[in-house]
Order: structure tokens, then sequence, then C-alpha cells
């Protein structure tokens, strides 16, 4: 053999860790919903599925690997539930459709699963229930399924499932736990029956397996790492395993997978890049499988061929077995930029769905392929001016005088009774306004009569607010599509997509704005609509803002600058909005930040740097305005963890938080974290069509009140009334308005 003269580069394996699996016109959604409905049955709808299915494998076919089992009826959590056979016994139906949906969205006779935040993305996954009695049996019959038709087709299959360790690290104890019970405890069982899986898959006929480890991209423990090389040590004897994170570096995570005998690891080399260096200082076996996760799965840019390329050979130097895929699953972006015919030419040039993602990584799985450099953003993109405001702010402008001379002024200007009663800003979206919305959004209803309709729809809501006795008005957000994408619309450096949706649960599917260029306000968003509610009442309205960080949570975000620089840029939009606001006389002025939680980095190690910016900009946008001036926020959720401190350090006048089903137990918390304003803790619980009673409002006040004193709670429901509708919304305020009104008697 003549190994003196050069090899001709070889073509690498190229492959993705996962697909968009709502279809490219959301037909899965479709199906479910008329499913759902009675309008489609189970054959329907297996049917629709199917399709869905055979559509993503058409895309796939492309690749020379192509994972199988990441499509889901309704959440790759849930259907790993079901692979382990691990469904409570409340969702347990006469099929084995019916229990699935009955876990997914509950029914009369049982609460669903809880559904929560999948690592920092707006992606929602079922959280499993699991005790010490849970029963764990195999039940492969979907991912070899799925194998098997991709086999069909003549493609070389991978099949993928939720590993283990992340399974159960997502899992919560089951109603019957005791208080010590953690779900890893279960690990030995649970890894005896992925073991039976991966035998029942490899007599099907598969090779290599794909393992989601996406929990090890957070910092364990390392009792916890030490479960993970047991558990590895043993799966490795039932099938060839690559372990994917996607959502972060592995860490020290990684020479435990490795060490275990793993087959491979596929590396997020987009929010993990560390990990470069920690494999290149380990001593791996040059026949370990490493992919190369070079291409975004999270966001929708062109990738840089070149650095791509460059990231490729480091991972050839050490070892021969180097495919290229994406960094994560592509389930955190849309289907098909083809579709966007109304985005200017000068940023499709720049995006990749991902349909074409795909031709990214086939290009450079190609040792010929093109390796060009990803071009910087067109000078048009640039605003010099408001770089040059922000640069011109001075050092303290996110700095209010303390919160104690706040509170006096802002009493003087606006006399409010002990626990004043508000809403968290929207009212019932009901279906008239969607389709005067959609009609206007067509051209069928001219500006004058979509202007007068929501106006008409403002006045409306005033005077229900007045009739309940309500405190503090809103104006009812009727004329918001969407709290992020009616802002997106009105700043510049923002592109919204025609059919760019992602997955965000279940049926449900979002459309993110495209956060391209500089961003600036042309002019005011929202104070024609707070000033014309204000004209209507003696009473204050409050001004209704989205924060910046929940702009930028629920935006596809340019990846050419920090976070933190684009993050000032929306704050210093929305600065001069709250500015505009507080010139036309509103003396109170809402930013809402519910995904301030959301973009909290998954490595502790991060998490500083995020509050830090994340608060800086929250604060440069509400710290312009005069003491009288109250800013309130609202946050949708009780379970704050790791951002407490950084609600503290917003710094507003009063934070409305959900706590109806935690029974005000977060009120400590908050105190905890040396939070020394106002709350307003919600009382009712507006995920639930039950109106709340009186008793249990005020009961629930009296709690708060002990904990915080009478001077700093406010009455107010959970969250906004959009999804709800007036027969619940009219009783529900009436019996919080008079909640307050029992408990302040009691309080003189
Ligand atoms: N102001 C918004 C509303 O009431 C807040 C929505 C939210 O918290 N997600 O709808
Ligand atoms: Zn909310």
């Amino acid at each position: 053999m003549n190994t003196t003269t050069a090899v001709p580069a070889k073509r690498l394996q190229s492959t993705v860790l996962g697909y968009p699996r709502i279809g490219p016109n959301r037909e899965l959604k479709r199906a479910l919903e008329a499913h759902w409905s009675g309008r489609l049955d189970a054959d329907g709808l297996e049917a629709a599925a199917a399709s869905v299915r055979a559509g993503m494998l058409d895309d796939l076919a492309v690749l020379d690997t192509v994972p199988t089992g990441t499509f889901s009826l309704y959440d790759h959590v849930l259907d790993t539930v079901v692979a382990v056979d691990a469904l409570a016994s409340r969702h347990r139906r006469e099929t084995a459709l019916a229990s699935y949906f009955a876990a997914a969205r509950g029914d009369d006779a049982a609460v669903p699963l809880e559904m929560t935040k999948w690592f920092d993305t707006n992606y929602h996954y079922l959280v499993p229930e699991i005790g010490p009695g849970t029963a764990f049996n195999a039940k492969p019959d979907k991912a070899i399924a799925e194998f098997l038709e991709a086999r069909e087709r003549g493609l070389d299959a991978r099949p993928v499932l939720l590993g283990p360790v992340s399974f159960l690290l997502l899992a919560k104890p089951d109603a019957d736990a005791p208080a010590d019970f953690r779900p890893l405890d279960r690990l030995g069982d649970l890894v005896e029956v992925y073991v039976e899986i991966l035998t029942a898959l490899g007599r099907a006929g598969a090779g290599l397996v794909q393992l989601d480890e996406p929990a090890l991209c957070a910092d364990r423990t390392p009792e916890e790492l030490a479960s993970v090389g047991a558990a590895y040590r043993r799966l490795v004897g039932a099938a060839a395993l690559v372990v994917a994170g996607g959502y972060g570096p592995f860490g020290e995570a990684l020479p435990v997978l490795l060490d275990a005998g793993a087959e491979g690891v596929a590396l997020d080399l987009v929010r993990g890049r560390s990990d470069l260096e920690v494999i290149e200082a380990l001593d791996v076996s040059r026949e370990t499988s490493l992919f190369a996760g070079v291409v975004d799965g999270r966001n929708i840019w062109r990738a840089d061929l070149a650095e791509a390329a460059a990231d490729i050979e480091r991972l050839q130097r050490i070892s021969d077995r180097v495919g290229v895929a994406s960094s994560s699953s592509l389930l955190h972006v849309p289907v098909d930029l083809d579709a966007e015919t109304d985005l200017p030419a000068a940023l499709t040039e720049r995006l990749a769905f991902a349909r074409q993602k795909l031709r990214e990584i086939t290009a450079l799985a190609d040792p010929d392929g093109p390796r060009e450099a990803r071009p910087a953003a067109p000078g048009a993109w640039r605003d010099e001016a408001v770089r040059a405001r922000l640069d011109a702010l001075e050092p303290d402008a996110d700095r209010r005088v303390p919160y104690a001379e706040r509170r006096a002024a802002q009493a003087g200007r606006v006399p409010l009774p002990l626990l004043p009663t508000t809403t968290i800003g929207s009212f019932p979206q009901t279906a008239e306004l969607r389709n005067a919305r959609a009609a206007h959004r067509r051209g069928l209803m001219i500006d004058a009569d979509y202007g007068a309709r929501m106006r008409a729809e403002v006045a409306a809501v005033i005077a229900e607010q007045e009739r309940l006795g309500l405190d503090v008005l809103v104006h009812g957000e009727p004329e918001r599509n969407d709290m992020v994408q009616y802002f997106a619309e009105q700043l510049t450096g923002f592109a919204t997509t025609a059919a760019g949706w992602v997955q965000s649960y279940g049926s449900r599917c979002v459309r993110p704005p495209v956060l391209f260029g500089d961003v600036a306000r042309t002019g005011p968003m929202t104070v024609e609509w707070t000033s014309y509610a204000q004209s209507l009442t003696e009473k204050p309205v409050k001004g209704m803002l989205t924060g910046p960080v929940t702009i930028l949570a629920w935006s596809f975000v340019r990846d050419d600058q920090p976070l933190a620089d684009t993050a000032d840029q929306v704050a210093l939009a929305l600065r001069e909005e709250v500015a505009d606001l507080e010139a036309a006389g509103t003396a109170i002025i809402q930013v809402d930040e519910p995904a301030l939680r959301e973009l909290l980095p998954v490595r502790g190690a991060a998490r500083g740097a995020y509050r830090d910016w994340a608060t800086r900009a929250f604060r440069l946008v509400t710290a312009g305005v005069g003491p009288a001036t109250a800013i309130h926020t609202h946050l949708c959720y009780s379970e704050f963890g790791e951002v407490i401190d950084a609600i503290a350090a917003l710094d507003a006048d009063v934070t409305s938080i959900e706590a109806s089903r935690s029974k005000m137990e977060v009120l400590a918390d908050l105190d905890r974290a040396r939070y020394r304003s106002a709350v307003g803790p919600g009382v009712w619980d507006i995920h639930s069509p039950r109106v709340p009673a009186v008793g249990d409002m005020a009961e629930a006040l009296r709690l708060a009140v002990a904990a915080l004193g009478p001077e700093r709670v406010w009455v107010n429901p959970d969250c906004g009334l959009k999804t709800r509708r007036y027969e619940e919304v009219r009783p529900s305020l009436a019996n919080l308005v008079a909640a307050a009104g029992l408990v302040r008697e009691q309080l003189v």
C-alpha cells in the first residue's frame, strides 16, 4: 500500500439531530385540532401524521444518515413516557391514542401532565411524573416503526431517543413519592428498559442509535455524573450509541460519556464550542464518531462555511469518523425559506431555514463544496443615530431614585386604596376581534374601519372595568396580534415572516419575528391607545409594553453581535416609548418580562453576565421616568429559582406574578431575595375556566398581607385575560374586587 501519495479528502457523513415535525404548512396542527374536535377519526389522524413523516423523510433524504423517531404527535418527552410505559394510571384510557392525549391535554377525568419550558427555548415539554412505584416496560413500537419507514426507502436510518438520564432529570416526583425521592433514583431500573428498547431496535436492523442527553448541557453534580457513567456503561452493551446534547457544551460530561464506551458524541459547536478544547485535551480513539454540530439548529442565520470547515478540521485531527451535523435538532427553526417571498433579498440571502440548513450540511460534507465566509451585514442595517444615542446615555441612565421616595411621590400623584385592584393587560380576544384583524390584514377592511373597531373595543373594556369597580384600568390590548410581533412590526431592524412557524407545544406554533439590524423606533407605538383609553375614564389607565428581554427571547435575533448590545438597542427604543407615554400623562407604565427566566443560560457560569445585561436593559427602558411615574412589571410564573435576584434588580415599583396555584409561598422567596417594593401575587388562576370564589381569593390576600404587610400588596389575576371568555372574566373580576374589598375592610 502506498501511503505517501496524498489521498483525496473523503466525503464526510452528513446528518441532523432532528427535524421540524409539524409539517411545512402546519398540516399536523390542523389534523390534531380536527381530531380533538371530533371531525377526524384516529385513522384520519394517523394518515395525516404518516404524510407529515413522509414529507420529513423526503427532505432528509439528501443526507447520508437520517434521524428517525423525531416525529411526534404532541411532544417527544411524552413519547418517551409511552416508550417506557410510564403513563400515570389517571391517563390510561381505552386506546393508546386516547391515553396519549389524556396525558397531553387532560379531560373531564384527569388533569394533564404539567408543561414547562425546554431548556432555554420557547418549546414546552410535558413533565413526566415518576415515583418509586412507577413501573417501566419497554414499548419500542413507535421507534421501530419510524426506523423501518425510513429503511424501506433505502435510507441509512439512525433511531433517536431521549436518553434515560435527561428523561429522569426532566421528570418530577409523582404525587405518591416521599419528600426525599428524586426521579433519578430510578435510573438503574429505567436503564434496563432502555436496554430492551435498544436490543429491539438492533433486531430490527438499527446500527448506530442517537440518545439525546440535553440535560448534560447543564451543570451536573459529581454524583449525577457518576450515575451517567454507570448508566452508559450498561447501555453501550446493547447498541452503538452516539450521545447528543444540543443545548450548549457537554463540558465535564464529555469524558464521562466517552469513558463509558459511547461510540461517539454529537457536539453543539454553536453554543458549546468550548467542547472543542475539552475533546482535544482528551485521549480520544480515532474510531470515535464525532458529529460536528456546526449548523445552528436554534437560529435562522446562514452558517459561516469557512468557520464551520475550520471546526470540522479540528475534529478530523482527533478522529477518522467525523460527521457534519446541526448543533441541535432543527425543531426550533421553520421549514422552508422559499415560502418567504416578501422578505427583502438582502435578508433572504443571509437566512437558512431547515431545508436550507440541510444544503449547508451536505455542502460541508463534500470536500469540494463551498467554504465561503459569511458576509458582514449590509451597512444599511446599521443605524449610526441609534448607536450615538446609546453612547450618549449618562452612565447611570439605568438608576432611579430610591423606592421609598418614589412610593411617596406616586401616592401623591395617584391616590389609591390599600390593596389596589388591577389586571395584567389583555382582555378577551373575541372571535370578532380576530376576524376584524384577519380582514384588515388581507386588505378587506380599511384602516379607518379597523381603527374604529378597535377603539370601540377599548371603550367597551374601559366601561366594563368601571362597572366592575377596578382601581387601575387597562386598555385591553385588542389591537395586538401578539405581544412581541406587535412591537416588531413597528420597529426598524425587524422583519416578520409569512410562514416561519415553529412549534411551541403540541399543536401550537409561533412565528418569531427576525431581528436583523439596528433597532429604532420610528414613532410612538402605543401612546394613542393608552391616551384614548385614559380619555374615557377618571381612573388611572396603565400603559402597556413588552420588555426587551422578552422581545429578544421570542424573536430570531442577529448573531453577529452580543445579545447584550442588541438588548440595549431594543431598550432604547422602548425607553423613548416610555418617555412619550409619560409626557402624555400616563402615571403607571407596565413593562412585561414573562421571558426573563427563559433566556437564563443553561450553565451557571454564564448566568451572572445574563442577569447583568437583562436587568440593565429593563432599567434602561424604565429609569428615565420621574419618581411620580410608577413602573410595573409582569412575570408569568412563580418558580423564580435562579432569576429571583434579577427580579429584585429590575427595580420596578410593582411586580405582578403568578401565585394562585402555589398558595402565596413565593412571597417568602421574594423577601429572601431582598425584593422590597410592591407585589401583585395573582389570586385568580386564569389558566383554568373556573370562576374563583370570593372566599378563596380573600384567603390568598390575607396570606399575602401577612407576608408583605398591607402596603405592598396589589390584587390581580395571574396573567392576561386574552384567552378567556367574557362569561368567565366578568364574574371572576367581580369576585376579585369583592375579595379585595373584604380584606381591606378587615384591615381598617
Ligand atoms: N400584558 C400581557 C397580557 O396581559 C402580558 C402577557 C404575558 O404575560 N404573557 O396579555
Ligand atoms: Zn403572564
